[in-house]
């Protein structure tokens, strides 16, 4: 639920009406909004954010090549003869929900499956909880298409949504791990407990899972909230973004404060 529509006026978005006119720095502004500790502000967090992407945050130049070649590759081999029947879920599958991103993405988020939606679709975070990533994203001066790719560690939606299960797992795993090796991002971002605990093979809660550089395979990972879950919880859109800003700074990426 959007909590700034009430009629009584918000002053975030007076305080955003001002700022659109004086500069257009999505993360400054979330950042002095953030100082002024205000907890309405940080409900309407990443609410007013423009998904408008500044091309110059991260150059060219400090791309890395990668094998573009190899990520298309794998994509068609898990889709084609009718698809993956590695596991149970291909039965009940619309479509391979496979990853989508920048291959040279500096930040690699990775979710548990995909939902209706994605099933829908076809591409991961999609529908409310993606459009609050986006603007997530956005607030980083990032996006799918410029510095970020999104993948899950199931590629099929299981049934109703449920957790993974463990040979389902097994099984879908070695493309997730391809995914890896592909782009070799920078950091990982686990997005929810399901997700993490299943990259890194560990039964701990999200509390205990959070605010630790965990790591997998030489990789540093963080475990941030499930996009989904701020929907339900807006007040934890401020941890969340302190969780961006530790991924800015592990990924070489500027700083809000210093955008
Ligand atoms: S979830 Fe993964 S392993 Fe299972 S059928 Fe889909 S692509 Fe194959």
């Amino acid at each position: 639920m959007h909590v700034g529509t009430s009629s009584r006026i918000c002053p975030f978005h007076i305080i955003m009406k001002n700022q659109q006119k004086q500069q257009t720095n999505p993360r400054a502004t979330l950042s002095r909004l953030l100082d002024m500790g205000e907890t309405q502000l940080i409900i309407d967090l990443f609410d007013n954010v423009e998904i408008d992407t500044p091309e110059e945050v991260v150059s060219a130049e400090e791309y890395t090549p990668v094998n573009t070649d190899a990520l298309n590759k794998l994509e068609w081999e898990l889709k084609s003869d009718g698809g993956c029947q590695r596991c149970k879920l291909w039965s009940g599958r619309n479509k391979i929900v496979f990853g989508v991103g920048d291959p040279n993405a500096k930040i690699m988020f990775i979710g548990e499956a995909p939902g209706g939606d994605e099933d829908r679709i076809g591409e991961p975070f999609v529908g409310r909880a993606g459009q609050l990533l986006d603007k997530i994203f956005a607030a980083m001066s990032l996006s799918r298409k410029r510095g970020i790719y999104i993948a899950n560690i199931l590629k099929c939606r299981p049934p109703g949504n449920r957790d993974p299960e463990r040979d389902e797992v097994e099984a879908c795993m070695p493309f997730l791990l391809k995914q890896i090796e592909l782009i070799r991002p920078e950091v990982i971002c686990c997005l929810g407990r399901v997700a993490a605990q299943n990259l890194l093979d560990t039964d701990l809660t999200l509390g205990k899972l959070r605010n630790v550089i965990h790591n997998f395979r030489e990789l540093p990972v963080l475990v941030t909230y499930h996009p989904a879950y701020l929907l339900r919880n807006p007040a934890g859109k401020r941890a969340v973004w302190e969780d961006m800003k530790q991924l800015l700074k592990l990924a070489g990426l500027p700083l809000p404060n210093e955008g």
